[in-house]
């Protein structure tokens, strides 16, 4: 079986919860199998149900108060002592901080070989071979994993949902559940009510071609009317011209949107870093030379200044035709 840690966000699932069910049906259907999906802690019965759309054919959830706070420790002792009670030959997680803590750790106990942040399913199983872009994007690597079991990190958004309609049981097991050993002294939490950058399967991102922190109204705005997160380039965030949180790149956030806009960003390696996985890269610069048009799959010589204007006026045409 696949065992897919299904995610959820404050008793809630996502996007992602949903992917990574899609993802890990997909790869056991390559391995002639099923998957074993497995919830910690509440989440409403709806989304649970949810699920069911996914191919998700069996469902441990276990509910106990020492989940949380959320203590990688506890999770990988939690999920690997399911593994343990099934025939479990691969594991999948999303490669966000929760998967990131909690796989490499499952990974050490089961001796597992790990692929992280992959793209994509697997090209075979047997043995397990899956394609990655490295070099930000300038070559591919395939990685193969000759230990008998597998673990996954899927990127968010790179997937998908693919609906896969099971139906499914819900168990849940007599299990070890040790205290945390992490206290929360402070939460903060994000009240702007904007898409999270990593989350995001649309988005904006400026750079030292947008001139100066005054003219970033009509990128909101064209990001807004679209619903995109916006991003910027390292020397924006340095210069304080946006906040440090949207720095995307090498020494920033690493985002896989369906739709990455680069709006007068050179396309600095360091930056691509960032972006790459992105599965389009749309740029706006005003010189024809300019390395993003490498790695852009459409891409507009011209001042962003003039363009984003018209853009924005056509996208709200386009809008009020369709009603
Ligand atoms: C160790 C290290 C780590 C780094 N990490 C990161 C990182 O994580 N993320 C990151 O972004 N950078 C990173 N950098 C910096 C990186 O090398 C580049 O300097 C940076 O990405 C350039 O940002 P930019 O594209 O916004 O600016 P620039 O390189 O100055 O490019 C501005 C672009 O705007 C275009 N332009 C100008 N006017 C207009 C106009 N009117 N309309 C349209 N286009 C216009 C120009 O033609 C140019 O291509 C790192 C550097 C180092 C050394």
């Amino acid at each position: 079986m696949i065992l897919a840690y299904i995610q959820n966000f404050n008793g809630k699932f996502k996007k992602a919860s949903y992917e990574i069910a899609s993802y890990a049906s997909a790869v056991a259907k390559m391995a002639g199998t099923s998957v074993l999906g497995v919830v910690l802690g509440s989440v409403a019965e709806d989304d649970i149900k949810g699920l069911e759309k996914y191919g998700v054919e069996k469902l441990i959830h276990i509910e106990n108060a020492n989940l949380t706070p959320f203590d990688p420790k506890v999770y990988s002792h939690v999920i690997a002592q399911i593994a343990e009670k099934n025939d479990i030959t691969g594991f999948v997680f999303t490669n966000n901080n929760e998967g990131r803590a909690i796989a490499p750790r499952i990974a050490a106990r089961f001796k597992a070989g790990i692929v992280s942040a992959v793209t994509q399913l697997p090209d075979s199983l047997s043995p397990l071979t899956i394609t990655k872009k490295v070099f930000t994007g300038k070559a591919f690597a395939k990685t193969v994993v000759k230990s008998d079991k597998f673990v996954l990190t899927l990127f968010q958004n790179s997937y998908g949902l693919v609906e896969n309609p099971v139906s499914m049981s819900v168990e849940s097991m007599d299990i070890d559940v040790p205290a945390p050993a992490i206290k929360v002294l402070e939460q903060n939490v994000d009240t702007s009510g904007k898409i999270p950058l990593t989350e995001a399967e649309l988005v904006v991102s400026g750079g030292r071609g947008m001139k100066g922190p005054e003219y970033w109204g009509p990128l909101e705005e064209f990001a807004s009317l679209i619903g995109a997160a916006t991003a910027c380039s390292r020397p924006v965030a340095d210069e304080g011209w946006r906040p440090a949180s949207e720095h995307v790149g090498q020494t920033g956030k690493i985002i896989a949107p369906t739709v990455y806009f680069a709006l007068g960003i050179s396309g600095a390696i360091q930056h691509l870093g960032g972006v790459s996985n992105s599965k389009y890269i749309v740029a706006i610069n005003i010189d024809k030379d300019a390395p993003i048009f490498e790695a852009a799959d459409y891409g507009i010589v011209g001042d962003v200044h003039k363009l984003l204007p018209q853009m924005i006026e056509a996208y709200k045409k386009m809008k009020a035709a369709e009603n």
